[in-house]
């Protein structure tokens, strides 16, 4: 149930409201900066809410039907996170990009430059590597989150890396700007719950089974513990198709928009796996209206711990930035690339 307080109501008004909703069961959720306010009472079916709409200070009450209580429309129009200078959910799309893994300081030292240069604003890496075989590089663990900050606060950039693991929180929260929740730890509920629990920004890829439906109640369970900075990210989803990597789902963007708040991001690098079609992607998932890009790039992709074919050349990054831009300015969206080189047309 959403109840919309007036636009001026008092706060003893609104703490009324709350604590009679919390009496009869309900877990309070105020929506975060938003005039009039807006409170989301979660639990308690069937409830008669005929009291409610006479308290003082109360416009209107709408019970919702669907189960998108906390990401849907209803509770909020935008989500909109402000990390520092760095705004992910509004005007501008946020590029988030760096290797698939932390492999040392030097290698991360041969990357960020470029990430920054280009106009990224994120930099990715994953210290704790999801890997298929367990005999596969898995991550230099929390050394490697000490590279990301150490090589990104050279730069003036943050950092986005996977967490697994909610035991290893504590490193987490000292180093890292955004925590990323792998496709393999979408239905992780029990590590959802630890991370509705904290407040940092929480970047939730889709599953690669994973329906819209599936995937947004998965981020219910971030924002009914009180962490409404949630990230959606589409990466591809496992189709009968062979040739690509996965399949990378651009429908899920414009739908999205339609039904949720959440900011919505772009991982065209897993979404194909082929380096060759991931500037391609990227390019439309902008042009989807995708509010921010994560993307593999590497120095020498030939010689990656992971994921080499999927990366991009450090100049290939470049190219794609200057080309976004253009594309943002054609749909209202900055992307913060320096200007176009006469000689780097859409091939
Ligand atoms: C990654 O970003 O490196 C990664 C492992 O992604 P995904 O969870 O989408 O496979
Ligand atoms: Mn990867």
């Amino acid at each position: 149930m959403i109840v919309i307080m007036t636009p001026e109501a008092a706060e003893a008004e609104i703490a009324a409201v709350t604590e009679k909703l919390q009496s009869a069961g309900f877990t309070l959720h105020r929506s975060p900066g938003i005039q009039p306010v807006v409170l989301g009472a979660v639990g308690g079916n069937g409830y008669d809410d005929r009291e409610i709409r006479q308290m003082a200070g109360v416009a209107e009450v709408v019970q919702i039907k669907d189960e998108f209580q906390l990401s849907g429309k209803k509770f909020r129009a935008q989500t909109v996170i402000k990390i520092g200078e760095v705004q992910i959910g509004g005007p501008e799309v946020v590029i988030m990009a760096g290797p698939c893994a932390v492999e040392s300081e030097t290698q991360l030292r041969k990357i960020a430059p470029t990430v920054k240069k280009a106009g990224g604003k994120i930099l990715r890496g994953g210290a704790f590597k999801p890997r298929t075989s367990p005999y596969a590089f898995q991550g230099l663990g929390i050394e490697g989150l000490k590279i990301l900050r150490k090589v990104a606060d050279e730069h003036g950039l943050l950092v986005i890396t996977e967490i697994m693991d909610a035991g290893d929180l504590p490193a987490f929260l000292d180093y890292v700007d955004i925590l990323q929740v792998g496709a393999r730890n979408m239905q992780n509920f029990s590590l959802l719950k630890e991370l509705g629990k904290i407040r940092k920004p929480v970047l939730l890829k889709r599953g690669i089974s994973a329906t819209i439906k599936e995937w947004l109640l998965a981020s219910e369970y971030l924002l009914a513990g009180g962490n409404y900075d949630v990230i959606l990210c589409e990466r591809g989803i496992r189709t009968y198709e062979t040739m690509t990597r996965n399949t990378l789902d651009l429908s899920a963007i414009p739908l999205l928009k339609k039904l949720t708040h959440l900011p919505i991001v772009a991982d065209p690098s897993h979404g194909t796996g082929i380096r060759d079609h991931v500037i391609p992607m990227a390019r439309a998932a902008v042009a989807a209206g995708a509010d921010g890009l994560l993307i593999e790039i590497h120095h020498e992709p030939e010689k990656a711990w992971s994921d080499g074919p999927q990366s991009l050349y450090l100049n290939q990054y470049e190219e794609m930035m200057e080309q976004l831009r253009i594309i943002g300015s054609a749909i209202g969206r900055k992307v913060e690339a320096p200007h176009l080189k006469p000689s780097l047309m859409f091939e």
